[in-house]
């Protein structure tokens, strides 16, 4: 099955930047896809419409079977909130929140009591290696580690869908791929991941790459040159 359609899917942002031109793109069931492109190729814009915070201006969007437009704004809440995780460049971590607090956020919208969103987060905090980290607030992490801890909250209410932008964009090297090799986790145990990057080392380690390009995936170039 389908974790994501794109059929056509155009976007005009306010004041008439033309951002996507006609994308269409199927993302499988269990696949790592990584997105690449030139800043300004339409890469957020694309995982925006992808995760439903933002509607396309033209064309179909289908998110794990959903035909998003169809659905009433309620309904997309609840599809975004259960079944799609986000991880940004920046971490988006409350200053004074602890990391277990943090990651049980992230099942509210699930209807699950307190207790057992607390058991969830220390489980999904295990999962990204910060098992022993449970108490600590943001300014006691370091950037991989808030990272990760972002990741945990992204993924505690076990998506279908991940999406990252940038995940690695402010870390160093080693951060960055501690964050990577969670995401490959995650993917091995059934998730379906689409992450932006720009690091090309990142990129060329994934098992399918969409190259965006002026608004739409451009085709991969084939080994070797020949077309
Ligand atoms: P990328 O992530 O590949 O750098 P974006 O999707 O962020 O590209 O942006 C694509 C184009 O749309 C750029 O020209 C950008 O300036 C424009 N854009 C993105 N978001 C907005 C917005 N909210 N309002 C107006 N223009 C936007
Ligand atoms: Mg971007």
């Amino acid at each position: 099955m389908n974790v994501v359609e794109l059929h056509r899917v155009s976007k005009v942002h306010p004041g008439g930047v033309e951002a996507l031109r006609g994308v269409d793109l199927t993302v499988a069931h269990g696949e790592l896809v990584g997105i690449v492109g030139p800043s300004g190729s339409g890469k957020s814009t694309m995982l925006h419409i992808i995760g439903t915070l933002d509607r396309p201006s033209s064309g179909r969007v289908l998110v794990d079977g959903h035909d998003v437009a169809r659905l009433s704004d309620r309904r997309v809440s609840a599809l975004r909130a259960r079944r799609i995780g986000f991880v940004f460049q920046q971490f988006h971590l409350s200053a004074g929140t602890s990391a277990l607090d943090t990651v049980a956020g992230g099942l509210l919208y699930a209807g699950v009591p307190l207790r057992e969103r607390r058991r969830a987060a220390a489980d999904a905090l295990e999962r990204v290696g910060l098992g022993h980290r449970l108490g600590h607030r943001p300014h006691q992490l370091s950037g991989g580690e808030q990272q990760r801890v972002a990741m945990a909250r992204a993924v505690v209410g076990d998506p279908v869908l991940l999406l990252a932008d940038e995940p690695t964009g402010n870390l160093d090297s080693a951060s960055g791929a501690a964050v990577l090799a969670v995401l490959r986790e995650l993917h091995a145990a059934g998730t379906t991941v689409l992450v932006i990057t720009h690091d090309r080392d990142v990129a060329a380690g994934l098992p399918r790459r969409v190259h965006m390009r002026d608004g739409r995936p451009a085709s991969e170039p084939a080994p070797g040159g020949a077309s």
